[in-house]
């Protein structure tokens, strides 16, 4: 079991975003510690310490990007140090940052025999727990959990795009009615900050009120057919599961930091606020801030992935998953590059300014 312990950069930052978090929560919750087995790009090997061998394999080094190599220095003495090695783009921040990481956690001033030890001291300084040290292949997150968000909504060809329907000014109004998106697919993965696993899932389908038939079009572009919404619960009776499933998954603990993450600003930003506008319902506050994974990904690469995750995908080579505009699929692809670019090294902050 990890132990709590301040982290590193603990409370700095702004303060919306937070510092780095000590994990568990506190007070101790009872989470799955048990996992612990081979992962997605980890195996022993894997930047797992103890367990290091010349050349070594990371899960940066099996994405193409750099491996860790025994080198000497100028003295003679043996230490570890990452270098680049693969074509993969990797930015500048993400080799920096993964030197930083490294440096701080691997490189041993002089002899391997000391190595494990020291290792473990400066891991537990950093807020990991010793088995967690050597576990896990990246930085401590600012949060405990992300909460991957992707809707889906009706749409029509000749309509205006959502993403124009920016800002308030036409909320409420005969053009949002005329133009309505409804939220039809309202799915939420639980990713564990720690393991950037997904540990739990929240997925509805939503009946849309003000144009209850679905498009050709929508169907065509989301693959949810008529069926899939007709006879589902309002907007107003998934947002109340929402927050069910929220408390029950200790996620409105004021101990527990977690995060909304969608690929854009147009969810949280403008379609559930325009939609809880105009059926006179409460936004929670829970949904008024997140991680643009567009804006991260363009910190982390020093590119804007103008085609959204399929640019993101491309750009740290990964396979799509599932039907592009299926809300779930989309949340499984926006987990999967989150967790490519956490093992990178790349700390996810909040990119919303506070409401
Ligand atoms: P996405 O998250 O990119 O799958 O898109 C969310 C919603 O935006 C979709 O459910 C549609 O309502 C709308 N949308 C996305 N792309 C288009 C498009 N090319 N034309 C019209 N509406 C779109
Ligand atoms: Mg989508």
């Amino acid at each position: 079991m990890a132990t709590a312990s301040p982290a590193a950069d603990g409370g700095r930052g702004r303060p919306w975003e937070g510092g780095l978090v000590s994990w568990p929560p506190a007070p101790p919750l009872t989470l799955p510690w048990t996992w612990m087995g081979p992962s997605w790009g980890q195996h022993p090997g894997h930047w797992g310490f103890p367990a290091l061998t010349e050349p070594s394999a990371s899960p940066a080094g099996s994405l193409g990007i750099f491996e860790v190599r025994r080198v000497l220095d100028a003295s003679g003495c043996s230490m570890l140090a990452p270098l680049q090695t693969g074509a993969a783009r990797f930015s500048s921040y993400l080799l920096s940052r993964a030197r930083k990481v490294l440096g701080s956690h691997l490189f041993s001033p002089c002899g391997v025999p000391e190595f494990c030890s020291i290792s473990t001291r400066k891991l537990a300084a950093h807020g990991f727990g010793a088995s967690m040290a050597a576990m896990v292949p990246f930085p401590p997150q600012r949060y405990h959990y992300f909460l991957v968000l992707d809707f889906e909504a009706t749409c029509d060809k000749p309509q205006i795009h959502p993403q124009l329907l920016i800002g308030s000014s036409c909320l409420g109004s005969r053009t949002w009615f005329r133009h309505a998106r409804e939220i039809i697919e309202f799915p939420i993965l639980k990713l564990n900050g720690r393991t950037m696993e997904i540990e739990s899932t929240f997925h509805m389908y939503v009946q849309p009120v003000v144009h209850p038939q679905l498009t050709p079009f929508c169907t065509e572009l989301t693959g949810i057919i008529q069926a899939m919404v007709d006879g589902q619960p309002s907007l107003q009776q998934v947002l109340e599961r929402v927050d069910e499933w929220m408390a029950k998954e200790g996620l409105l603990d004021p101990n527990v930091k977690s995060i909304f993450v969608t690929c854009g600003d147009w969810d949280l930003k403008v379609m559930l606020p325009g939609q809880c506008q105009y059926l006179g319902l409460p936004v929670a506050d829970y949904f008024k801030q997140w991680i643009n994974l567009k804006k991260a990904y363009s910190f982390a690469m020093g590119c804007w992935p103008k085609n959204g995750l399929l640019d993101m995908n491309k750009g740290l080579s990964l396979q799509h998953i599932g039907r592009p505009h299926s809300g779930i699929d989309d949340c499984k692809n926006i987990a999967n590059i989150m967790k490519t670019l956490a093992y990178q090294g790349f700390i996810f902050k909040q990119t919303s300014k506070p409401f």
